[in-house]
């Protein structure tokens, strides 16, 4: 019942509907990007027609309805994820939201203090020295695996990292043989952009506990997928991108806790985040406006606001209901096709609605220019994860990932297709 009701819902996505290379376009590329329903898209465009101003700052009418309205949205967003809305810090995307942790905690180890109202929390919480360690897994894209290298770098401290098995998975045994008394902070992905596999997040926020590690959650394949409370997993900090949960580019989220968020000095500086200037210093607001520097990404804000109303009113639990079933008819299907390895876990096991796979004696590239000739558009490459792809002794697969939109004929027209690809190569 909630694959024919989603399925009503691909009409709301004007992009769907065309023809590419003389085909019906086949969108299984959510993972990278995801199309945007008429809905966020008209959001934006109405704010801009009519209400957009700079906001916190005029005195006008305009200024304070723009004000409102991007707080609204900051408020939407922080319930579609379990958060109180000073605890959402708007940043240019997950990427950028990930740096900016990693650049405040670097701040705090060369010395730098935090704000007030930290709850007993000062930034010396967050400063690393040479012998501490930072955990991360060898599944990371590379958005939360390099910005944790370069802080090592900075600081002295050591990047250690949960490998993976011969399917890219592992385990929280797997964290466990990794994580020590010397670790000061875990980044792990909810789950895998390459893989498909669902971190163990209560376990790994319980085991960080318990050396007293800070955690930081990937959650940009988990928030647009999956019902997410980032409060009751009780994770320190998070990121992911509007551009992947039917909202715009340019723009990405920043979780933090608050007593966190305020105890931390921001990375960057500048207009918009200070109480109090000098010619010789100043004193920075509180969270979320201490890490959002400068004129914000406002329309933007607002349409992700339209695009979290809207992924609810779908119902979360059914857009993963949804998911699940294209994903087992997905993963099911490649498994039939001869000549193919599937990557992540296995036939019956939780997976995110993506499968990537390699094509024995065929290149990604050459199998994803087959598929678009086609009309279907896939990802390929290394997914911005080489470690995980060295590892797997690949150096690039093809992925095809769901979302709302996707139905059982975008799947069947995928899978009969794939099933010709090492034909249509000689093979
Ligand atoms: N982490 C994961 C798991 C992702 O899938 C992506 C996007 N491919 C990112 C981080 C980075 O997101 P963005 O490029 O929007 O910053």
């Amino acid at each position: 019942a909630t694959l024919q009701a989603l399925a009503d819902l691909r009409a709301d996505f004007p992009l769907l509907d065309q023809t590419v290379n003389g085909h019906p376009l086949v969108y299984l590329d959510s993972a990278a990007t995801a199309q945007r329903p008429s809905v966020v898209l008209d959001a934006e465009r109405d704010f801009l027609e009519r209400r957009n101003a700079a906001v916190h700052r005029g005195a006008h009418t305009l200024a304070a309805e723009a004000t409102e309205e991007f707080e609204q949205a900051r408020a939407a967003v922080a319930r579609f994820v379990g958060a109180r809305p000073e605890e959402i810090a708007w940043q240019l995307n997950a990427t950028d939201a990930l740096n900016t942790i990693a650049f405040a905690i670097g701040a705090a180890s060369r010395g730098r203090g935090g704000g007030a109202g930290s709850e007993g929390i000062t930034a010396r919480r967050f400063a690393l020295h040479p012998g501490d360690e930072l955990v991360v897994t060898e599944a990371e894209h590379h958005a939360n695996l390099i910005p944790w290298q370069e802080l090592a770098a900075q600081t002295g401290a050591t990047l250690r990292y949960v490998p993976v098995d011969d399917d890219g998975l592992w385990t929280i045994d797997d964290a466990r043989a990794v994580v020590t008394d010397k670790t000061r902070l875990i980044a792990f992905a909810h789950v895998s952009n390459v893989t498909g596999m669902v971190a163990p997040v209560p376990e790994m926020v319980a085991l960080a506990a318990s050396v007293g590690a800070l955690t930081v959650l990937d959650a940009c394949q988990s928030a647009p997928h999956r019902p997410l409370d980032l409060d009751a997993l009780g994770v320190d900090f998070a990121a992911f991108s509007a551009h992947k949960m039917l909202g715009p580019t340019g723009l990405g989220v920043l979780y933090g806790r608050r007593e966190l968020l305020n105890a931390l000095p921001p990375g960057r500086t500048g207009g918009s985040m200070i109480t109090t200037v000098t010619m010789e210093g100043a004193e920075f607001l509180p969270a979320p406006q201490r890490f959002e520097a400068g004129t914000q990404p406002v329309s933007q804000a607002v349409a992700l606001g339209a695009a979290v109303g809207y992924l609810e009113s779908a119902g979360r639990d059914a857009v993963l209901e949804h998911e699940r079933a294209l994903a087992a008819r997905l993963y099911d299907g490649l498994a039939g096709i001869p000549g193919l390895r599937l990557i992540g876990p296995g036939a019956g096991a939780e997976r995110a609605g993506l499968v990537a796979f390699d094509v024995a004696g065929v290149h990604a590239h050459d199998a994803g220019q087959y598929l678009d000739s086609r009309g279907i558009a896939v990802r390929v490459g290394h997914h911005c994860a080489q470690p995980l792809h060295r590892r797997l002794g690949l150096t690039a697969s093809v992925r095809a990932s769901v979302y709302v939109y996707n139905t059982e004929a975008d799947v069947d027209t995928f899978l009969e297709a794939a099933a010709g690809i090492r034909h249509y190569f000689g093979l």
